[in-house]
């Protein structure tokens, strides 16, 4: 072996694993145990007091999710990550660390529908306020943040409507304002967009769309960037201030550029739970492996389709970063050069009852509430994730009567046109 780094594709396959040291198998095992045998009396007591790493329980850690992790903290090119139950865990976990009651975060209006609704709702019962700025009116961030504010948070390409975030820019509007930059990569994933090249500082993914990839299991992940001066600005407890039940650590002191990740483990995965079963560590790993080729071939799908439908006489707009009259193309050339991703929306000239007919007729496409499988899917959101809306709120929602959501699968593109060919006749 040289020194050289290795590339994206050998990361995908290599980064986080060996053979295993005691049998030799190769692909990583399912440590599917609840917990660990000490050495000593000694060994568990520094691994309790955070003086030693190791494992002690499934909850907090565990051998193949850390496989994983050290794999997806490489392909974001982050410090380290902490892989947990669900995205939307990820998502707590991480305004865990960072707020206490009566702070505010900035989060952009265009976001999934379930993270909207997180931050609405669930999150104010953690006393936590969520204060909303549009992602085409950079300003409209600068204007959103008060001495309160303690994060930004934003999509890189944004679900579901295929809206490209000016990540660059809300970074600088978020270094003025000594906060750190969250982005929610599930729609790029590392392969077409790495955030920390472009100032993000915190990285969330869900796992269950296109890097486990394979509509199987859920699971989410947060990457610490290894970038954000916790110490300097002294407004986060979690990590500046002695934690009594770790002999008065202060996190960041002790963990330096990797404090974050360890904050979301030993407090927030540690008190709140929700610890991803390896198994579906196992599984979304394996789907890692072939990340790079299935992104490609679904975005190479995706255009073609996008292409296809933009000729189509009963489409009446479509919304994809990726076809040159797009507003959003001159940044996906910028964000996402090896394509716009898979997921994107279109208009039916005959508005709502046009898409509940085109979601009957499909055959190949699969008609659910998902993303980023290997299967092309498609909802008609107005009647079905967004009925309870009213019509205003739901055009506002970008879920109008006549929007049709995809996410293309990695099937032969002639037979995923040919279905939506067919449906559009019938
Ligand atoms: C699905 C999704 C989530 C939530 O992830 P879960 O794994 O379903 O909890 C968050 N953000 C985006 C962009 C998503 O698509």
């Amino acid at each position: 072996m040289t020194d050289r780094q290795p590339g994206f594709s050998t990361l995908a396959i290599h980064a986080g694993a060996q053979p295993d040291p005691t049998t030799g198998a190769r692909a990583t095992p399912i440590y599917q145990t609840t917990s660990y045998v000490f050495e000593s009396v000694d060994h568990a007591a520094s691994l309790f007091g955070l003086q030693a790493f190791g494992n002690i329980y499934t909850r907090i850690g565990n051998p193949t999710n850390a496989v994983l992790e050290e794999r997806v903290a490489a392909l974001e090119g982050g410090t380290a990550a902490l892989a947990v139950a669900s995205g939307h865990a990820a998502q707590l976990l991480i305004m865990h660390a960072l707020l206490t009651p009566g702070d505010e975060f900035v989060a952009s209006k265009k976001l999934y529908g379930g993270s909207i609704n997180q931050f609405n709702h669930s999150f104010k019962n953690f006393g936590w306020t969520v204060v909303w700025a549009d992602p085409d009116d950079l300003q409209s961030f600068e204007r959103a943040v008060s001495p309160k504010t303690k994060a930004i948070f934003i999509e890189s390409i944004a679900n579901p409507g295929g809206v490209i975030t000016d990540i660059a820019a809300i970074s600088q509007i978020a270094k003025r304002a000594g906060v750190p930059l969250i982005v929610d990569n599930t729609l790029a994933t590392p392969y077409l967009c790495r955030p920390f090249e472009h100032g993000a500082d915190i990285i969330v993914h869900s796992l269950t769309k296109f890097l486990g990839g394979h509509g199987n299991s859920i699971g989410g992940i947060i990457v610490d960037g290894g970038t954000f001066n916790w110490s300097r600005e002294r407004r986060y407890p979690m990590l500046c201030e002695p934690r009594p039940e770790y002999n008065g650590i202060v996190l960041h002191e002790t963990f330096g550029n990797f404090a974050f990740a360890i904050a979301c483990r030993v407090l927030g995965l540690r008190d709140l739970g929700p610890a991803l079963s390896p198994f579906n560590a196992f599984l979304i790993l394996t789907g890692i492996e072939t990340l790079p080729l299935r992104m490609q071939r679904h975005c190479d799908n995706a255009l073609a389709v996008a292409e296809w439908l933009s000729a189509h006489p009963r489409v009446a707009w479509v919304s994809y970063p990726g076809l040159p009259g797009d507003r959003y193309h001159n940044l996906a050339k910028k964000y996402v050069p090896k394509g716009a991703g898979a997921v994107f929306t279109f208009g039916l000239e005959g508005g709502y009852d046009e898409g509940v007919k085109l979601v009957s007729n499909v055959k190949l496409f699969s008609h659910l509430a998902n993303i980023g499988d290997t299967r092309s899917l498609i909802i008609h959101p107005a009647s079905t994730t967004h009925k309870q809306l009213s019509d205003a709120q739901k055009v506002q929602a970008g879920a109008g009567p006549d929007v049709v959501r995809l996410s293309i699968g990695i099937e032969d593109k002639a037979d995923i046109i040919a279905d939506l060919e067919q449906a559009l006749a019938g």
